[in-house]
């Protein structure tokens, strides 16, 4: 197996005096297909931004490859109604790309056709598309996304799952993203990890829905996506993640903030 592209190792990480993780420890090699999955709360965001250097592992290492690139998607971002900004400008925040750049990665997305049209034009399916592009302007070694389809409806989704898939034949890369839809998630994952607070179980698709922790968490069925928000939570876990719980991380706090309205 080569070289992993990244890595966390025991991580944990405090928001304010919260766990949000607790000796997590993931790798993620070239090409494979990983999704997250657990409930509300359960830390897939945090996972997430620890993995992009937005927050930072209160304990524990993350480690990568050098000059790893990463493109990412985040769970929500909020545009201005009044503000008035084209795709094409929006692909330039913060920083400038050229012409080239941003047609490449638009027609990479699948959103070739949206370059000038106002943001706040555009459908939910076509605003993903326009995220995605984002994320694919510095040709990523590893594409995140979080919820990415999240307000989508199933055909829509089901076609911005595709696109992932081009994309990820297309440039190789590595994708790790949160997702709800589970029979999406079984079907196009190389790997799943089940998440909440920390790893509660992870591998195929298939070993994953079998494992009983999984089920504790979703049900038995692969729809049964409800249970999601009833999880309760029945196993123990070693607590070996000793921290000062009164260490705060200013940066950490400004950068969850805008993904958590
Ligand atoms: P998920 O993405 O799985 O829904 P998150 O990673 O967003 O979960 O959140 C994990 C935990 O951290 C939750 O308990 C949440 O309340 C807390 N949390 C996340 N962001 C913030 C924040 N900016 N301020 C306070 N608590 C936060
Ligand atoms: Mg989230």
């Amino acid at each position: 197996m080569s070289k992993p592209l990244i890595a966390l190792k025991n991580v944990c990480v405090h928001i304010g005096a919260k766990v949000a993780l607790h000796d997590v420890s993931l790798s993620l090699t070239s090409g494979e297909i990983v999704t997250v999955v657990g409930p509300n709360g359960s830390g897939k965001s945090t996972l997430l931004r620890t993995l992009i250097g937005a927050l930072k592992p209160t304990g524990g290492t993350l480690t990568h490859r050098p000059n790893l690139r990463i493109g990412y998607v985040p769970q929500k971002l909020h545009i201005d109604p009044t503000l008035p900004l084209t795709v094409r400008r929006f692909l330039s925040l913060p920083q400038r790309v050229s012409d080239d750049v941003a047609q490449k990665a638009l027609q990479d997305a699948g959103a070739e056709a949206l370059e000038h049209q106002q943001m706040t034009s555009l459908s939910g399916g076509q605003f993903q598309r326009v995220l995605l592009a984002r994320a694919l302007l510095n040709r990523p070694h590893i594409l995140i996304l979080d919820e990415a389809t999240q307000g989508l409806d199933q055909p829509g989704s089901a076609d911005f799952y595709a696109q992932i898939e081009r994309v990820r034949q297309q440039f190789g890369c590595a994708v790790l993203m949160v997702s709800h839809e589970l029979h999406v998630v079984m079907a196009a994952s190389d790997r799943v990890i089940c998440l909440n607070g920390h790893i509660c179980c992870e591998g195929a698709p298939e070993t994953v829905a079998s494992a009983p922790e999984y089920r504790a968490l979703f049900g038995s069925g692969t729809h049964g996506a409800l249970a999601l928000y009833r999880h309760e939570h029945s196993h123990t876990h070693d607590e070996n993640c000793a921290h000062d719980h009164n260490h705060h991380h200013a940066d950490d706090q400004t950068h969850a903030h805008g993904d958590h309205t």
